[in-house]
């Protein structure tokens, strides 16, 4: 139920409580039918027909009133079980159960930016402008939905396995929507949306950039495809499926980690012990290890790059096989055996980083690796390489620079926020999770999306991405940094009240409880890079 429509006009409307800056602010158009009103809460400017939304499907037209339809979600650090969840803000409304605020201590009380509507077209304040207290001292929250064209998902898929090459294209619907970027340990990473996707592509590059975008934030799964790689399916805080597999563990470090690790177990139950890996294939016997257990050399001649003693280089193919290379057979990257060094019974375990791949093999008179049974002690270690395996997940990191809009709607000069940001005199956070922000210029802030309420993203067909924000500081501070005092409020008047602005506002709240991984956004340091 969607409508973008062009035309023009207002209808008549209230006058309000609170200092009036409108939602949609257009003068009236005598082609726009009377029945339509404006939307400009972003830059698409909808003009929506009674009972039908605008094309983002957060703003709607209720008998003439321009109304935000989701709720704005509060945090509540304690909340019964048979609490009601959802309950409309008393905007005198006669069938509305009135809400007077008065069983909630405030310091226990967070609003989120989740549902709470935006400041475009920038010059107004915040919709909700906080006052609270929290151990004495006064504070203030500055809440508001941010459109953020500048922003990505940075995709943390712990995973050994190849997905495509640093720089690849990644692909949602045959569009490219990010790339792939630096591995890390035990990891490999994907730059997912990003402003250069949103508006430097063609429109269906765009759009389906911001429908992965929303799926990816609101922790769904999106299945994406990588040029000369993988298909995937990824989610936050699930495992990945990789070419139609879901992967179990994370290494327990490189090749070279493992043999670390494990050499003291392996001394006296195997005399070569290789630990396969796409990117430091270790060998005991040759490692510093292996040396400072007096491990006699085994003569193994490896294939690959030898960087240091013991740690190896491209002994193989990026894939999906043994270690995150692509060799199903292990003796593959082994050259040879020196005669003059190795001997006729010598035992070699071949593992991956793992512990999923393992084989056992003993040098028959020819100096040849024959296949045998692993002894149930080496078996034993094998295991505890998977068990020091962690569960293979996706994480999911919203990253976002919060520009001169956001900023307009906390204070009349605001680089004043930029500097009380960077001074760690205001706390950041997204949807009352967490956020580190970057050193250097800007706002530029990141937070897990798994520590961010449900549904906490959004889209507009700009397209640009929907996200919360709040700012927390001592009021103080909120006045010193030039704030929009006159439009501070307590919480128990927003909670009877809602937004100080009614057009485009949301008409019910929804409590929430605080997730127990997230700090208390009241009161805490900022974490700052
Ligand atoms: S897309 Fe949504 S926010 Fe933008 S003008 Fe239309 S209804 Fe308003």
């Amino acid at each position: 139920m969607t409508e973008h429509s062009k035309t023009d006009g207002l209808p008549g409307m209230q006058a309000p409580a609170m200092p009036q800056v409108l939602e949609r602010a257009k003068p009236r158009n005598d082609r726009m039918s009377d029945a339509k009103i404006e939307c400009n809460a972003c830059p698409v400017l909808c003009q929506i027909s009674e009972g039908r939304l605008g094309a983002c499907d957060r703003y709607a037209n209720r008998d003439g009133q321009l109304l935000r339809v989701d709720p704005v979600v509060f945090l509540r650090r304690t909340l019964e079980q048979d609490e009601p969840r959802l309950v409309p803000f008393a905007v005198g409304d006669a069938q509305a159960p009135q809400w007077n605020g008065d069983v909630l201590g405030t310091d226990q009380v967070f609003v989120t930016g989740v549902g709470s509507s935006t400041t475009y077209p920038d010059y107004k304040p915040a919709p909700f402008i906080v006052s609270s207290q929290v151990d004495g001292v006064d504070m203030v929250t500055v809440v508001t939905e941010g459109i953020f064209s500048y922003c990505s998902f940075k995709v943390k898929i712990d995973t050994d396995r190849f997905l495509g090459a640093e720089q690849a294209n990644v692909r949602m619907k045959g569009e490219v929507v990010g790339h792939v970027t630096t591995a890390e340990y035990g990891s490999q990473m994907l730059s997912l949306g990003g402003v250069h996707h949103l508006t430097g592509g063609s429109k269906k590059e765009g759009r389906v950039t911001v429908e992965m975008m929303e799926a990816l934030g609101n922790k769904q799964a999106v299945e994406l495809t990588i040029d000369g790689g993988a298909q995937l399916v990824i989610q936050a805080g699930r495992a990945p499926i990789v070419n139609g597999v879901q992967e179990q563990r994370m290494r327990v470090g490189c090749g070279s980690a493992v043999v670390g690790i494990f050499a003291r177990q392996f001394l006296g139950l195997a005399d070569e012990v290789v630990v396969l890996d796409d990117h430091i294939t270790g060998v005991l016997t040759e490692h510093q290890a292996g040396r400072c257990l007096d491990m006699k050399p085994s003569g193994i001649d490896m294939r690959g790059r030898k960087s240091t003693p013991g740690r190896y280089f491209q002994v193989a193919n990026p894939g999906n096989g043994w270690g995150g290379t692509d060799i199903a057979d292990p003796l593959s990257i082994i050259e040879g055996w020196d005669a003059q060094v190795a001997w006729p019974g010598l035992r070699l375990l071949m593992t991956s980083t793992t512990g999923e791949h393992a084989a056992w093999y003993v040098l028959n008179e020819q100096l040849q690796p024959t296949p045998q049974d692993m002894p149930a002690a080496v078996r034993a270690i094998v295991e505890r390489i998977g068990e020091n395996c962690e569960p293979s997940l996706c994480s999911v990191m919203f990253l976002a620079g919060a520009g001169g809009s956001l900023r307009a709607g906390v204070t009349e000069n605001p680089v004043l926020l930029t500097r009380a940001i960077k001074q760690a005199l205001v706390n950041v956070t997204c949807g009352g999770a967490p956020a580190f922000v970057w050193p250097g210029g800007g706002i530029t802030v990141m937070s897990d999306v798994l520590r961010m309420p449900e549904r906490s993203f959004g889209t507009v067909p700009t397209p640009a991405i929907i996200a919360p924000i709040e700012f927390s500081m001592r009021l103080s501070e909120y006045q010193a940094l030039g704030g929009h005092m006159a439009y501070v409020r307590s919480l128990q008047e927003v909670l009877s009240q809602g937004a100080w602005h009614k057009e485009g506002a949301p008409t019910a709240l929804q409590w929430q409880p605080q997730p127990d991984a997230n700090p208390w956004p009241l009161g805490q340091a900022p974490m700052l890079g």
